[in-house]
């Protein structure tokens, strides 16, 4: 096993469990997957974020295809979809963290900017665009398409009832925006209709010519 891949499954399985330690992920919900030189890791099927084992991530060929480790998720089609429509992104993290979950459950949230600018840091990580995709049922192969054809243009996306999908240029930074989508939706929940006093339009756009 190449050193990259030893490090990456070392790195996969701390960040995971300081994310299920911090109440991100209960039980076995939630799911990340990282981008590697041959192929994929993924965390597998009805694993705990809190308790992986770096040896027994599922490993994936550049098809998809598993070739080691457990099963991996079921909920493996939406990092290939993420993966494959954004070239450039190493690493994906799937969660149904609360208050992120709970933006995704809102009957009259934007489809396209869910959560307001508050902070300069949900502009940095997040970006732009964080489109609300429709429900799905669990497994439903219809998913897929759809988040392939978002994630051209967003790197981070709220599933309908279901949970937030965010992809990084590194697992670190997957990670990172995870986090701080999650807070920006708790502080979305905690202002809403307190007449939060928003970034403007070009505020938001000053930060998105500096930081991208
Ligand atoms: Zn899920």
């Amino acid at each position: 096993m190449l050193e990259a891949e030893k490090e990456a499954r070392a790195l996969l399985v701390e960040l995971a469990a300081s994310l299920f330690a911090r109440g991100f992920s209960v039980g076995t919900a939630g799911n990340i997957s990282v981008r590697l030189a041959d192929g994929y890791l993924i965390t597998p099927t009805n694993s705990s974020l809190g308790r992986l084992d770096p040896a027994r991530l599922s490993k994936l060929d550049r098809q998809w295809r598993h070739v080691a480790g457990d099963p991996p998720s079921k909920e493996v089609f939406m990092h290939r979809a993420v993966l494959t429509a954004r070239p450039a992104a190493g690493a994906v993290v799937h969660l149904h963290s609360t208050y992120a979950t709970a933006i995704a459950c809102l009957a009259a949230v934007g489809e396209t900017a869910p959560i307001p600018p508050l902070t300069p840091y949900f502009v940095m990580r997040i970006g732009p665009r964080l489109p609300v995709l429709p429900y799905w049922r669990p497994g439903d192969p219809a998913m897929e398409p759809a988040i392939f054809a978002a994630a051209q243009t967003a790197r981070a996306m709220l599933l309908a009832n279901h949970g937030p999908l965010v992809s990084g240029a590194t697992l670190t930074d997957a990670v990172a925006a995870a986090e701080e989508l999650e807070e920006a939706a708790r502080l979305a929940l905690l202002l809403r209709g307190q007449g939060a006093r928003c970034l403007t339009p070009a505020q938001v756009e000053e930060l998105i010519a500096t930081f991208g």
